[in-house]
């Protein structure tokens, strides 16, 4: 199955899906948003790797900033932070360009190395999409961490890319019902944005047992 544009996800969504299902809906199927340090702070840094220079050149590599991407296939489209191209005899074929190229998307965080696979999810996608449109095959991505200036290869196995697949096919089909799922409340609730909206104490089950003890605590 294809899906046509006008039914494409938002790429960046399936990080906020794989850390939390919840927090995707909330952004991607209610419009809800609310800012923080952290989403400020990662705003300035993804611009930063973005608007410098589009389009660059260093040695055998060129270099593509802000590049948009999609893929029919997932039914996503986004833009990748950067896009290196190297020289590669059995690469691609670039407008302008006499050689061929071997293309590798960088994607940038500004935190570090999460629990989830998100951030990998996240590449990955971007490298699914980058296939399909260019019909090659990309091994290998990668993740620059700002925390600890560090850049991560992400091996795009088989793993990682069933992940993205069962991801975004989820994505689609609460997406289609418009429905938000309830998750349990998690030590990574603390540092989202969205916890005044989500309220995620309201699904918190409560026992028997917890509802006599707030009782006798009332009566007290
Ligand atoms: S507060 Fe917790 S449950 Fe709610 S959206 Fe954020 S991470 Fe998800």
């Amino acid at each position: 199955m294809e899906f046509n544009e006008e039914d494409f996800l938002q790429l960046s969504g399936i990080q906020h899906f794989i850390f939390c299902k919840r927090q995707w809906a909330l952004i991607h199927i209610e419009k809800q948003w609310c800012e923080n340090e952290k989403t400020v702070d990662g705003q300035f840094f993804h611009k930063n790797a973005h608007d410098k220079i589009r389009h660059e050149r260093r040695g055998n590599t060129l270099i593509s900033r802000g590049m948009y991407v999609h893929s029919r296939e997932l039914g996503l489209s986004g833009q990748c932070d950067v896009v290196e191209f190297y020289k590669c005899e059995n690469g691609i074929n670039i407008v302008g360009e006499k050689d061929l190229w071997q293309p590798y998307p960088i994607e940038y965080k500004r935190g570090k190395k999460k629990p989830t696979l998100c951030d990998e999810a996240q590449v990955c996608a971007q490298a699914m999409c980058l296939e399909e449109m260019y019909c090659c095959n990309i091994p290998e991505g990668a993740i620059y961490y700002g925390e600890n200036r560090h850049r991560m290869n992400v091996d795009l196995n088989e793993k990682i890319r069933n992940l993205v697949r069962e991801s975004v096919k989820e994505m689609h089909d609460l997406y289609t019902r418009g429905q938000n799922p309830k998750v349990r409340k998690k030590k990574s609730c603390e540092s989202c944005s969205l916890v005044g909206i989500c309220m995620p104490e309201l699904f918190e089950e409560n026992t028997v047992e917890d509802y006599i003890q707030r009782m006798i605590k009332l009566e007290k």
